[in-house]
């Protein structure tokens, strides 16, 4: 054991994982595209008030687990805990408006949340997020959902709900906010210490508690969908309706709300029975307030953002494709060493995955590792083959051999194995 370990809740993925992981990003690469999304990458630091004015002050994230200090400068600067806020800052400030009136982007990258790390739950985790900015048509809504769906379609991951709610608008959120204090406000002394705080601050916030006994009392609570406006109401309905035009199953969760303060309407959570506590693989909604909030003029928006350790839980390891060694170069003793080292360059310039023993290692030695590499053949030269110009080809998985000459070694072995 090193004297250094990774911080708790940070991971190391290690090769036996990140097949999956790059698996999932070359598919979100594909699939995004497929739809219309362009990619945008934005630093992983950013101005802490970016965070506290979009997030909102009274939530989880920004109350107490953001990672937020002071650089050399005196600056107050956070490490990213989402994507969107980063997002919607670059669209305005590079004026993306302007260039692309309706902006479709998605990002792939690790977040930041100083929580209590436990299974599904990390302090660095990964998302992958889409945002479409710039329509408040509902149909955009069904498309950034289809393409949510069509993305874990294609990784065969399935036995997803798809919870869809709407939590209104500033037109309809206050008389909804009124209802839920007074429905809360019978059950004050039982609630836990953090929703009495929320009832003050942000009543939606006690329909997220994690505790049993804030659960239960929940249950009952009015929901949003009873209190939205008519405008709501009828883009709930629309959203709906689209869901049902594509096939997209789906469950109205009343109570299902966000962690951030942003979001308005459509809200929405992916979420799986495979993962015990942690069971949402992603969660999004419309934000159309946000642009506006950081500056910009109101420009309706919506987005999701999928985490990624939870999704390469659910793969099946079996689907992913792996590239395997195509040949070990076994040589044996210094001259044949030197004769096959440049044919190592010349077979991975034909894209050939290959790998070469140590030329001082006997025969056995060097075959056990070309078998844990998983190699699909292995080249023998030795002194005799040398000698006589030829060298030996052997199938891993039949155990057959043949000769090939030495001087067209390239031209032979490309043809088989390329
Ligand atoms: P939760 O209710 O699980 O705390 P959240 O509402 O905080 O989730 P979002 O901010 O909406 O989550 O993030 C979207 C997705 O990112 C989640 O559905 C989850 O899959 C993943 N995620 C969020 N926080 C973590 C974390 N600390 N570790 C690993 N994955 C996470
Ligand atoms: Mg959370």
């Amino acid at each position: 054991m090193s004297k250094f370990t990774s911080l708790r809740g940070f991971k190391d993925i290690l090769p036996e994982e990140s097949d999956r992981w790059l698996w999932v990003e070359s598919t979100a690469h594909e699939t995004f595209n497929v739809f219309g999304f362009s990619h945008i990458r934005t630093p992983i630091l950013e101005n802490t008030e970016l965070f506290t004015r979009s997030i909102g002050e009274a939530t989880d994230i920004v109350e107490k687990e953001m990672y937020t200090f002071q650089d050399w400068d005196g600056k107050k600067v956070t490490l990213r805990p989402e994507g969107t806020a980063s997002v919607v800052r670059a669209y305005l400030e590079h004026h993306l408006s302007e260039k692309i009136p309706l902006s479709k982007l998605y990002y792939i990258g690790p977040m930041f949340r100083h929580e209590r790390p436990q299974a599904g739950r990390l302090r660095q985790f990964h998302q992958i997020g889409a945002e479409i900015i710039g329509d408040l048509d509902p149909r955009q809504d069904v498309e950034l959902l289809s393409l949510l769906t069509r993305f874990f379609e294609r990784m065969q991951v399935t036995d997803l709900t798809l919870e869809i709610n709407s939590l209104g608008c500033p037109a309809c959120r206050p008389t909804y906010r009124a209802a839920l204090q007074s429905y809360f406000e019978k059950y004050l002394p039982e609630l836990c210490e953090d929703c009495r705080r929320r009832f003050k601050t942000n009543p939606l916030r006690i329909l997220d508690c994690k505790k049993e006994a804030c659960k239960a009392i929940a249950r009952n609570a009015p929901s949003p969908i009873d209190h939205l406006c008519a405008e709501c109401r009828e883009h709930f309905k629309a959203v709906r309706e689209g869901l049902y035009q594509l096939a997209i199953p789906y469950q109205i969760q009343p109570h299902l709300v966000r962690g951030l303060d942003y979001y308005t309407k459509t809200a929405f959570e992916l979420t799986t029975n495979k993962l015990g506590a942690q069971n949402a693989v992603a969660a999004g909604g419309r934000y159309d307030g946000l642009v506006e909030a950081l500056g910009g003029p109101p420009t309706p928006a919506i987005g999701f953002a999928i985490g990624v350790e939870r999704l390469v839980q659910l793969i099946d390891p079996a689907l992913v494709p792996t590239s395997r060694l195509r040949l070990f170069l076994a040589p044996l003793g210094k001259a044949a060493g030197a004769a096959l080292f440049p044919l190592l360059l010349a077979l991975r310039r034909k894209n050939i995955r290959s790998e070469m023993g140590n030329d001082a290692i006997g025969l056995k030695s060097q075959m056990k590792r070309a078998d844990r590499l998983g190699a699909a053949y292995v080249l023998i030269v030795g002194e005799n083959e040398m000698t006589q110009g030829k060298a030996i080809l052997r199938n891993m998985s039949t155990k057959a051999q043949e000769e090939i000459p030495l001087s067209t070694l390239i031209e032979t072995l490309s043809a088989k194995l390329s």
